[in-house]
């Protein structure tokens, strides 16, 4: 499953004010779904209302045909992984910065979605393990490694429906093509909404869409894209 449908989506913060003006987007179970779009077009407000953090004035949204209004708060929480540009992690240990939200998970869990997320042997090389704590009175951790604890806690969760918003955006460019790489590998086999600002990041996209003017101004694949100019 996860089939994210945005049928004809309206939406804005003030009533008066919609950002989204009839939005429709069809991202089939599986498959990656590029959000390109200048800075204040909605990108991060469509992932939100995805997420249910706010309602839809008209139109519809919905995961395999179910209105996502009428989605279980907590079902909606656990079939939908959120990577943001800026992770902000606990001041606690590492392993309690990848298990939170699943705090049941076993060690072997927790030490395979950090392999997966390409941080365990970084975590292995530290001298208490996944019980170094990191933030203000632990080990400084760069963006890079900050974005891969995000990774590894989304893939613990493992959810059919991922949001990459600007995941990488904040990264410098070495490091951004390491962890697009690792992103890429986790995107298989569940459906993404990857909100990117540089085309370069997104070539793999099954669909690109541009917004613009709260709307669709565009869709089509990478090279589609690239040959309309
Ligand atoms: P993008 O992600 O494409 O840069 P956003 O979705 O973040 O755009 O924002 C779209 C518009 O909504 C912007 O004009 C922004 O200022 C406005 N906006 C975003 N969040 C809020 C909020 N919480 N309250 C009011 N306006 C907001
Ligand atoms: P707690 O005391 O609540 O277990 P920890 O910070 O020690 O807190 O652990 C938090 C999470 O990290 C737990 O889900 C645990 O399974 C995991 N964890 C702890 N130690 C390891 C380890 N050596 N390898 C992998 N995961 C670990």
């Amino acid at each position: 499953g996860g089939h994210v449908r945005f049928d004809d989506v309206v939406f804005g913060y003030e009533p008066d004010r919609p950002i989204l003006k009839g939005l429709t987007l069809d991202v089939p179970a599986g498959t990656t779904c590029a959000v390109v779009g200048p800075s204040g077009a909605g990108k991060s407000t469509l992932a939100r209302l995805l997420y249910r953090f706010y309602d839809v004035n008209q139109g519809a949204i919905t995961i395999d045909g179910q209105p996502v209004a009428r989605v279980a708060q907590d079902s909606l929480r656990a079939a939908i992984g959120i990577v943001p540009q800026d992770t902000v992690l606990f001041n606690d240990t590492i392993g309690y910065n990848i298990a939170y939200g699943r705090e049941g998970a076993g060690e072997a869990e927790v030490e395979r979605a950090a392999k997966g997320a390409a941080i365990a042997d970084f975590i292995e090389r530290q001298p208490q393990g996944y019980a170094t704590r990191v933030g203000e009175r632990g080990l400084k951790l760069s963006g890079g490694e900050k974005q891969r604890v995000a990774i590894a806690r989304t893939l613990l969760k493992n959810p059919p429906i991922l949001i990459l918003d600007e995941a990488t955006s904040a990264l410098d460019s070495r490091t951004e093509a390491d962890i697009l790489a690792t992103l890429q590998a986790i995107e298989r086999g569940r459906t993404t909404l990857v909100i990117a600002h540089r085309l370069s990041t997104i070539v793999h996209a099954d669909q690109i869409v541009v917004l613009d003017g709260g709307r669709v101004a565009e869709r089509g694949t990478h090279g589609e894209l690239l040959a309309r100019g």
